[in-house]
Protein backbone atom coordinates (compact mmCIF):
# COMPACT_ATOMS: atom_id res chain seq x y z
CA UNK A 1 0.00 0.00 0.00
CA UNK A 2 0.94 3.20 -1.41
CA UNK A 3 0.56 6.41 0.59
CA UNK A 4 0.64 8.40 -2.65
CA UNK A 5 -1.59 7.91 -6.28
CA UNK A 6 0.25 5.49 -8.24
CA UNK A 7 0.39 7.66 -11.02
CA UNK A 8 2.29 10.40 -8.65
CA UNK A 9 4.84 8.24 -7.82
CA UNK A 10 5.20 7.23 -11.17
CA UNK A 11 5.52 10.49 -12.28
CA UNK A 12 8.30 11.46 -9.63
CA UNK A 13 10.26 8.46 -10.29
CA UNK A 14 9.81 9.08 -14.41
CA UNK A 15 12.02 11.72 -13.67
CA UNK A 16 14.48 11.38 -10.94
CA UNK A 17 17.66 10.33 -12.76
CA UNK A 18 19.22 6.73 -11.81
CA UNK A 19 21.56 5.92 -9.78
CA UNK A 20 24.83 4.52 -10.80
CA UNK A 21 25.25 0.89 -11.39
CA UNK A 22 26.71 0.02 -8.14
CA UNK A 23 23.76 1.28 -6.13
CA UNK A 24 21.10 0.10 -8.63
CA UNK A 25 22.68 -3.17 -7.90
CA UNK A 26 21.87 -3.42 -4.12
CA UNK A 27 18.19 -1.54 -5.78
CA UNK A 28 17.73 -4.55 -7.37
CA UNK A 29 18.88 -7.01 -4.66
CA UNK A 30 16.90 -4.92 -1.80
CA UNK A 31 13.91 -5.37 -4.33
CA UNK A 32 14.21 -9.24 -4.84
CA UNK A 33 14.73 -9.76 -0.82
CA UNK A 34 12.25 -7.89 0.41
CA UNK A 35 15.06 -5.90 2.15
CA UNK A 36 13.16 -2.39 3.18
CA UNK A 37 15.82 0.35 1.58
CA UNK A 38 14.44 3.82 1.49
CA UNK A 39 12.29 4.72 -1.50
CA UNK A 40 13.72 6.81 -4.87
CA UNK A 41 11.86 9.84 -3.82
CA UNK A 42 13.41 9.88 -0.11
CA UNK A 43 16.87 9.23 -1.77
CA UNK A 44 16.71 12.32 -3.70
CA UNK A 45 15.28 14.74 -0.51
CA UNK A 46 17.85 13.00 1.90
CA UNK A 47 20.35 14.27 -0.78
CA UNK A 48 19.07 17.69 -0.58
CA UNK A 49 18.70 18.25 3.00
CA UNK A 50 22.61 16.82 3.10
CA UNK A 51 23.82 19.50 0.22
CA UNK A 52 22.26 21.78 2.58
CA UNK A 53 23.29 20.94 5.95
CA UNK A 54 26.80 19.76 4.68
CA UNK A 55 27.33 17.35 7.58
CA UNK A 56 31.05 16.75 9.15
CA UNK A 57 28.89 13.73 11.18
CA UNK A 58 26.09 11.50 10.24
CA UNK A 59 24.45 8.97 12.46
CA UNK A 60 22.08 6.38 11.34
CA UNK A 61 19.77 4.50 12.98
CA UNK A 62 19.06 1.01 10.72
CA UNK A 63 21.67 0.08 8.48
CA UNK A 64 20.45 -2.81 6.55
CA UNK A 65 22.54 -3.18 3.34
CA UNK A 66 24.24 -0.17 3.64
CA UNK A 67 21.89 1.15 0.65
CA UNK A 68 20.90 4.57 2.47
CA UNK A 69 24.76 4.61 3.98
CA UNK A 70 25.85 5.14 0.57
CA UNK A 71 23.65 6.93 -0.59
CA UNK A 72 24.58 9.71 1.96
CA UNK A 73 27.99 8.71 1.43
CA UNK A 74 27.67 9.72 -2.36
CA UNK A 75 26.07 13.11 -1.69
CA UNK A 76 28.22 14.67 1.16
CA UNK A 77 32.45 15.45 0.85
CA UNK A 78 34.89 13.29 1.39
CA UNK A 79 35.53 14.46 5.54
CA UNK A 80 31.78 13.58 5.93
CA UNK A 81 31.74 10.22 8.64
CA UNK A 82 28.81 8.35 8.52
CA UNK A 83 28.10 6.03 11.72
CA UNK A 84 25.33 3.68 11.62
CA UNK A 85 24.22 1.38 13.69
CA UNK A 86 22.38 -2.04 12.92
CA UNK A 87 21.54 -5.47 15.05
CA UNK A 88 21.03 -7.98 12.40
CA UNK A 89 23.76 -9.58 11.71
CA UNK A 90 23.94 -11.11 8.10
CA UNK A 91 22.54 -7.43 7.37
CA UNK A 92 25.92 -5.83 8.93
CA UNK A 93 28.00 -8.98 7.44
CA UNK A 94 25.65 -7.75 4.15
CA UNK A 95 26.40 -3.94 4.93
CA UNK A 96 30.02 -4.65 5.61
CA UNK A 97 31.16 -6.49 1.91
CA UNK A 98 28.68 -3.36 -0.01
CA UNK A 99 30.60 -0.97 1.54
CA UNK A 100 33.98 -2.27 1.56
CA UNK A 101 33.68 -2.71 -2.23
CA UNK A 102 32.44 0.66 -2.78
CA UNK A 103 34.62 4.11 -2.72
CA UNK A 104 33.15 5.30 1.00
CA UNK A 105 34.69 2.33 2.53
CA UNK A 106 36.99 4.90 4.68
CA UNK A 107 33.75 7.12 5.66
CA UNK A 108 31.03 4.41 6.41
CA UNK A 109 31.50 2.83 10.14
CA UNK A 110 28.78 0.17 10.99
CA UNK A 111 28.24 -0.56 14.88
CA UNK A 112 26.42 -3.78 15.77
CA UNK A 113 24.15 -4.10 18.07
CA UNK A 114 20.87 -2.95 19.18
CA UNK A 115 20.46 1.19 18.73
CA UNK A 116 18.79 1.28 22.35
CA UNK A 117 21.66 -0.38 23.92
CA UNK A 118 24.49 1.43 21.54
CA UNK A 119 22.95 4.92 21.57
CA UNK A 120 23.25 5.62 25.58
CA UNK A 121 27.34 4.81 24.77
CA UNK A 122 27.52 7.59 22.18
CA UNK A 123 29.48 10.50 22.60
CA UNK A 124 30.24 13.53 20.25
CA UNK A 125 27.46 15.37 18.05
CA UNK A 126 26.21 14.43 14.79
CA UNK A 127 24.99 17.51 12.35
CA UNK A 128 22.42 14.76 10.50
CA UNK A 129 20.72 11.89 11.92
CA UNK A 130 18.53 9.27 9.84
CA UNK A 131 16.34 7.28 11.85
CA UNK A 132 15.40 4.39 9.96
CA UNK A 133 15.15 1.32 12.50
CA UNK A 134 12.26 -0.32 13.99
CA UNK A 135 9.47 2.33 14.50
CA UNK A 136 8.60 1.15 17.35
CA UNK A 137 11.06 2.41 18.45
CA UNK A 138 11.52 5.87 16.92
CA UNK A 139 10.60 8.03 20.07
CA UNK A 140 13.80 6.33 22.60
CA UNK A 141 15.76 6.81 19.41
CA UNK A 142 14.68 10.32 19.54
CA UNK A 143 15.59 11.17 22.99
CA UNK A 144 19.32 10.05 22.91
CA UNK A 145 19.60 11.43 19.18
CA UNK A 146 18.11 14.77 20.12
CA UNK A 147 20.68 15.41 22.60
CA UNK A 148 23.73 14.67 20.59
CA UNK A 149 22.27 16.53 17.60
CA UNK A 150 24.07 19.84 16.70
CA UNK A 151 22.37 22.76 17.11
CA UNK A 152 21.24 23.83 13.33
CA UNK A 153 20.81 19.91 12.93
CA UNK A 154 18.23 17.44 11.44
CA UNK A 155 16.83 14.16 12.13
CA UNK A 156 15.18 12.60 9.29
CA UNK A 157 13.15 9.81 10.59
CA UNK A 158 11.58 7.49 7.55
CA UNK A 159 8.25 5.50 7.42
CA UNK A 160 6.32 7.33 9.91
CA UNK A 161 3.27 7.28 7.90
CA UNK A 162 3.65 3.67 7.52
CA UNK A 163 1.57 2.51 4.25
CA UNK A 164 -0.90 4.93 5.40
CA UNK A 165 -2.05 3.60 8.18
CA UNK A 166 -0.79 6.26 11.09
CA UNK A 167 -3.40 8.62 9.14
CA UNK A 168 -6.41 6.94 9.27
CA UNK A 169 -7.75 3.96 11.66
CA UNK A 170 -9.39 2.71 9.06
CA UNK A 171 -5.89 1.33 6.95
CA UNK A 172 -5.02 -0.22 10.33
CA UNK A 173 -4.78 -3.67 10.29
CA UNK A 174 -4.12 -5.33 13.66
CA UNK A 175 -1.10 -6.84 14.33
CA UNK A 176 0.23 -3.60 13.86
CA UNK A 177 -1.86 -1.69 15.94
CA UNK A 178 0.97 -0.92 18.74
CA UNK A 179 3.49 0.55 15.91
CA UNK A 180 1.19 2.60 14.60
CA UNK A 181 0.03 4.21 18.11
CA UNK A 182 3.61 4.59 18.50
CA UNK A 183 4.49 6.42 15.49
CA UNK A 184 1.50 8.66 16.41
CA UNK A 185 2.85 9.18 20.11
CA UNK A 186 6.18 10.03 18.36
CA UNK A 187 5.01 12.66 15.45
CA UNK A 188 3.09 14.41 18.24
CA UNK A 189 5.97 14.42 20.60
CA UNK A 190 8.40 15.86 17.64
CA UNK A 191 5.83 18.55 16.50
CA UNK A 192 4.98 19.84 20.21
CA UNK A 193 8.86 19.45 21.21
CA UNK A 194 9.88 23.28 22.18
CA UNK A 195 13.38 24.21 20.29
CA UNK A 196 12.62 21.79 17.31
CA UNK A 197 10.78 22.57 14.00
CA UNK A 198 9.22 19.65 12.72
CA UNK A 199 7.25 18.71 9.36
CA UNK A 200 6.17 15.67 7.81
CA UNK A 201 6.10 14.75 4.19
CA UNK A 202 4.02 12.62 2.57
CA UNK A 203 6.42 10.74 0.25
CA UNK A 204 7.95 7.54 0.20
CA UNK A 205 6.10 6.37 3.05
CA UNK A 206 5.72 9.31 4.76
CA UNK A 207 9.21 11.25 6.19
CA UNK A 208 9.58 13.47 9.50
CA UNK A 209 12.35 16.40 9.55
CA UNK A 210 13.06 17.60 12.80
CA UNK A 211 15.33 20.85 12.87
CA UNK A 212 16.73 22.01 16.00
CA UNK A 213 16.81 25.72 16.85
CA UNK A 214 20.55 27.81 16.85
N1 LIG B 1 18.35 2.43 6.12
C1 LIG B 1 18.32 1.27 5.25
C2 LIG B 1 17.12 0.38 5.53
C3 LIG B 1 16.96 -0.03 6.95
S1 LIG B 1 15.74 -1.29 7.17
C4 LIG B 1 18.25 1.75 3.81
O1 LIG B 1 17.37 2.58 3.50
O2 LIG B 1 19.05 1.32 3.00
C5 LIG B 1 15.69 -1.32 8.90
C6 LIG B 1 16.90 -1.97 9.54
O3 LIG B 1 16.93 -1.54 10.89
C7 LIG B 1 16.85 -3.49 9.57
O4 LIG B 1 18.00 -4.02 8.98
C8 LIG B 1 16.77 -3.84 11.05
O5 LIG B 1 17.52 -4.99 11.39
C9 LIG B 1 17.39 -2.60 11.70
N2 LIG B 1 16.91 -2.31 13.06
C10 LIG B 1 15.63 -2.24 13.47
N3 LIG B 1 15.57 -1.90 14.77
C11 LIG B 1 16.86 -1.76 15.19
C12 LIG B 1 17.44 -1.45 16.43
N4 LIG B 1 16.70 -1.24 17.52
N5 LIG B 1 18.78 -1.39 16.51
C13 LIG B 1 19.55 -1.63 15.42
N6 LIG B 1 19.05 -1.93 14.21
C14 LIG B 1 17.72 -2.01 14.09
MG1 LIG C 1 12.79 3.15 5.74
Amino acid sequence: MNINEEYIEEYIRSITPQNCPYLTKLEIYAKEHHVPIIEPETAQLIKVLLKLNKPNNILEVGTAIGYSALIMAEATSEDTIITTIERNESMIELANKNISHSAYKDRIRIIGGDAQEVLPHLNGTYDFIFLDGAKGQYLEFFKYCSSFLRKGGLIVSDNVLYKGMVATDNLVVKRKKTIVTRLRTFLNYINELEGYTSCVIPIGDGVALTYKED
